[in-house]
């Protein structure tokens, strides 16, 4: 193990908005001797995991798992869609929705990116505006960020459909949950989504290296005929193969092993219950936000994310120096800001395998940290925090008979 410093005593609070915490059952998963991927007991965990996965994408159409991060779902969904020279409508959300748009154009698709300021979720009536005026067609895809991690807004995905479907325009609808599956509402089929895309390091527990695409058989046929090259990402490639329970190349088995325990654990807890979870635990943290009297990056309310809190650093104060002193003073990791927010901001991720506690000790880290930091702000944060958890608080397990079916 990489020892950085001296020894710490206890765990490190990894409360970056993902990776997220691995729960040690998905640790002493993973740490099993890797079978044979072409042998039988992989057969029975490669469907399992797939089947499962289709019931977090609520969808009954393909899943493709890729040993990559998430970046790599972002290139497959688009060679496997479509052919040079396309334009696609992407909505600047923000550093993940501007690398999404700087790749599209890397792989020689021509983009329009629909301007934002960082702060609020994609427009719904601009990309009804703009498919409306685009009689002739010409506009392939739509391409838009769930939850945008380096702000800490979520764009409303069925709004965006009801858009789509308003302008009565028959582009592909391509949606980035990297930083929602699992944690925030999201629905494949009934939002009419044509390519979902994931990574296993956020709100599937896992640690990274796995990603993902949900696949509508609109998507599939668009695949016959598309021109953009494709080899290793080829998702026919994979469903050739998969209904059997197997991959065309070697799988990342141990991490697989954890898939299918991190499902468990989801199946377990309810996919209902795991998402009002990371909402209480998304109010609680901007009520200790706005006790400090520090600004949430996120300016629509009805946009905040359910899976972490951008918060704005006073003027004269840079965000990165607090975060250090926060990591050395209480073993506590917090998210950076990314290009343009470049420390302006710091991030709370408050998504995966998070308690009650977990998220107290997260927001005292930082209470204690913004004292330390002399960053002006009210105490009380904490106090707030504690107040609401209290007045929600429930038992926290439900009876088993109750689980979700895998
Ligand atoms: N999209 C979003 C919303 C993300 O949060 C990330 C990474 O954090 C990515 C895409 C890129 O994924 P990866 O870094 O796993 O390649």
């Amino acid at each position: 193990m990489l020892q950085v410093n001296a020894h710490r005593s206890g765990r490190h609070f990894l409360q970056i908005p993902g990776p997220t915490n691995v729960p040690d059952r998905v640790l002493r998963a993973i740490d099993h001797p890797t079978i044979d991927h072409r042998g039988p007991e992989f057969g029975v965990l490669g469907h399992q995991i797939l089947e499962g996965m289709k019931k977090v994408f609520k969808t009954d159409s393909h899943v493709v798992i890729y040993p990559a991060s998430g970046t790599g779902a972002w290139e497959a969904a688009l060679v496997n869609t479509l052919s040079e020279g396309d334009l696609v409508l992407m909505a600047e959300t923000g550093h993940f929705a501007t690398l999404w748009k700087d790749m599209a154009e890397k792989l020689s698709l021509r983009v329009e990116f629909l301007p934002g300021d960082w702060r609020r979720p994609a427009d719904p009536a601009a990309v009804e505006a703009r498919l409306k005026n685009d009689t002739q067609h010409e506009i392939k895809a739509v391409c838009i960020v769930h939850n945008e991690t380096a702000t800490g807004v979520a764009s409303n995905i069925k709004a965006v459909r009801d858009a789509i479907d308003r302008a009565g325009h028959p582009a592909l609808y391509m949606v980035d949950t990297i930083s929602s599956l699992a944690s925030i509402d999201y629905r494949h089929d009934e939002w009419g989504v044509d390519v979902t895309v994931s990574g296993s390091q956020k709100g599937l527990m896992l640690p990274p290296g796995l990603s993902f695409n949900a696949v509508s058989a609109k998507a599939l046929a668009a695949g016959e005929k598309n021109n953009l090259h494709r080899s290793y990402w080829d998702w026919q490639a994979m469903i050739d193969i998969n209904g059997t329970g197997y991959f065309p190349y070697t799988p990342a088995t141990n991490l697989l092993y954890g898939l299918h325990e991190a499902l468990d654990m989801l199946f377990a807890e309810g996919l209902d219950e795991v998402f009002a979870r990371h909402k209480r635990f998304a109010e609680a943290t901007r009520r200790a936000v706005r006790a400090w009297g520090l600004e949430i990056l996120c300016a629509d309310p009805e946009s905040y994310s359910d899976s972490l809190t951008a918060v704005m650093m006073p003027e004269g104060h840079g965000a990165d120096a607090f975060r250090k002193i926060v990591l050395e003073h209480f073993n506590l990791s917090l998210g950076s800001g990314l290009t343009k927010l470049k420390d302006r901001v710091f991030r709370i991720g408050h998504l995966g395998d998070l308690n009650d506690l977990t998220l107290c000790a997260t927001l005292s880290g930082i209470e204690m940290g913004l004292s330390l930091a002399k960053v002006p702000h009210q105490q009380g944060g904490v106090r707030a925090a504690l107040d609401y958890l209290t007045e929600t608080s429930t038992v926290m397990s439900r009876p088993l008979e109750e689980k979700t079916a895998w």
